[in-house]
């Protein structure tokens, strides 16, 4: 009997130091980088107080080129979680901050890499992958963020591998994903009817990053100021553009917060039509913080302009 005591005392021990392991862990932050804003902000609904996240591209640069600076790479060293919107998007710039982290969980294929793209179903994509003539999506549109139904993909991706890092807290993320795929739903039936008036209207885009926007919200985007993804208008091309606006009566044309507004404005001043900037992410204007945030301004911009 007397020799049992030690070994219960030992026993109890080893439980409260796993306890106390497992507190410390409890209480410690899942570090989330993501390359864009939005990411951010959707891991954040899905992270809530759990999460600590940071976003490498800002709401107002092109998703398409970020500088890769050596803050970034600090970022990624100390990060537990990476999200990446995939397909071709961020090419020329995560994976080269990926390599220089040297952080292999959250490297492809690492439990903390979340490729957010995963079970999106993507539009436009080629029957052959071809870089040719400077084309930067060749994996298919890479844009999708920008259907709200598409965000609820995300965030179950985003929710799969919190899930996977940090498992004690499985069911406060499982419960702010239902929270933030309810409040979609609820959002999506406003801003779908808001549209629902101008269902067909044919519009122009600066860069082919709406067809996600487009097929959810009924617009038909009949023609691009690029001839081709990332190659700057041509002359040619905003002929070619001038005339289809003038045969069909198209009047608004979409542009970007990085594109300077030159070639729309020529376009519009030559056709009668009027442009109008929307935000491609989180954070391209002030008032735009959050997810939803993104699309009431949208609508409500392209609601102004179409009516
Ligand atoms: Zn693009």
């Amino acid at each position: 009997m007397k020799a049992k005591l030690p070994q219960k005392f030992l026993l109890m021990m080893t439980a409260n130091l796993f306890l106390n392991w497992q507190n410390v862990h409890a209480n410690d932050k899942v570090r989330v980088v993501t390359s864009l804003p939005d990411l951010k902000s959707i891991a954040e609904f899905v992270g809530g107080d759990k999460v600590e996240a940071f976003a490498i591209a800002t709401g107002f640069q092109n998703p398409h080129f970020v500088d890769p600076k050596p803050s970034y790479i600090l970022k990624l060293t100390k990060a537990n979680m990476f999200v990446t919107v995939g397909l071709d998007l961020e090419t020329g710039w995560v994976p080269p901050l990926l390599n220089s982290a040297r952080n292999a969980s959250i490297n492809k294929g690492g439990p903390g890499y979340v490729d957010a793209s995963l079970h999106v179903p993507l539009l436009q994509v080629p029957a052959s992958v071809n870089r040719a003539e400077g084309d930067i999506h060749i994996f298919g549109n890479p844009h999708y963020w920008l259907d709200p139904a598409n965000g609820k993909i995300i965030a179950q991706n985003i929710c799969d591998c919190l899930v996977r890092i940090d498992p004690a807290n499985r069911a406060y993320f499982q419960e702010n994903l239902q929270k933030f795929n309810a409040r979609v739903d609820a959002k999506l039936k406003d801003w779908v009817a808001a549209m629902l008036p101008f269902k067909g209207t044919k519009v122009i885009a600066y860069h082919n990053e709406w067809p996600y926007f487009e097929q959810r919200f009924g617009l038909v985007i009949a023609d691009f100021l690029e001839p081709k993804p990332g190659i700057p208008p041509t002359p040619s091309q905003l002929a070619k553009v001038i005339n289809t606006m003038k045969r069909d009566h198209i009047k608004v044309i979409i542009n970007s917060p990085y594109f300077a507004a030159q070639s729309a404005e020529l376009v519009a001043s030559n056709t009668g039509g009027k442009v109008v900037t929307l935000a491609t992410s989180v954070g391209a204007e002030e008032s735009i913080k959050t997810y939803f945030d993104l699309f009431d301004h949208n609508v409500a911009m392209m609601v102004e302009a179409l009516k």
